[in-house]
């Protein structure tokens, strides 16, 4: 690992991370427990710093996502609950397998989950589950309230559906078609996103990086002002260089 080749030459970058974290960043990822540098990975905008935790590969939102559950879940005696995880990915898995009394998994395609389904239209009766966890799926759907209302629907009264989608700007642009550049999503959604939701659930909480300490390093660090490119035409450019990352917690 080389610490001081973690942190790239960028105009007002350097100084900014430098000034929170010093020259040689440590970083504790709340997956894994690993404690020390993240590595760099490149994203649709470029290069996005201290991202991925070297040990269990998770990412800034992995990491916030761990913690917004540990919060959510701490009070809550989960054993006789029964959890849906809509395209699971392998960094909670394992927690909310063990966290639940029933935990199943889902996605379109997917190998190796429980049920092949479409969010759109879930194969499953109404109230048959007290939890659902989708992140980075709604922003591949353009039916996307349908969606929502699926999950609800499918959500028992006093449920919880965590559905965060990664916001890119101010107010959601929807693409005329899905982006193969932005692996096929069909908006970019902003800070308005989560309002969709409020259409459907009784309360809807979003939480931020900016709720847990900086040793997590929750944040994209990334040059957002290169939007618009040839490539992603509809992205809006954003300003700065450190972009909070958000978990909204819907209760039914
Ligand atoms: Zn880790």
């Amino acid at each position: 690992m080389r610490p001081a080749a973690l942190i790239r030459r960028m105009p007002g970058y350097a100084q900014v991370f430098r000034a929170r974290h010093g020259s040689r960043p440590r970083f504790e990822c709340p997956v894994c427990g690993y404690r020390g540098p993240f590595m760099d990975v490149t994203g649709f905008a470029g290069v996005r710093r201290h991202a991925e935790c070297p040990q269990c590969g998770a990412l800034e939102r992995h990491r916030l996502q761990s913690l917004v559950l540990q919060r959510i879940l701490a009070e809550r005696d989960t054993a006789g609950l029964k959890a849906l995880h809509f395209a699971p990915e392998k960094f909670l898995r394992r927690r909310l397998a063990a966290r639940f009394g029933r935990y199943e998994t889902a996605d379109i395609e997917m190998r190796g989950v429980d049920h092949i389904a479409d969010i759109r239209r879930l194969p499953f009766a109404d109230a048959s589950y007290d939890f659902v966890f989708a992140s980075h799926v709604l922003e591949h759907v353009a039916e996307d309230r349908q969606a929502v209302a699926e999950i609800r629907r499918v959500l028992r009264a006093g449920g919880i559906a965590v559905l965060p989608v990664p916001v890119v700007c101010e107010r959601t642009i929807e693409y005329a078609a899905p982006n193969p550049h932005e692996a096929g999503h069909v908006r970019a959604p902003g800070r308005d996103y989560f309002d969709r939701y409020r259409e459907r659930f009784a309360r809807v909480e979003v939480w931020s990086s900016e709720q847990f300490p900086e040793k997590y390093q929750l944040y994209a660090w990334e040059d957002r002002s290169v939007w618009p490119t040839a490539e992603c035409p509809q992205r809006p450019p954003m300003a700065g260089e450190r972009h909070a990352d958000f978990v909204p917690v819907c209760y039914a």
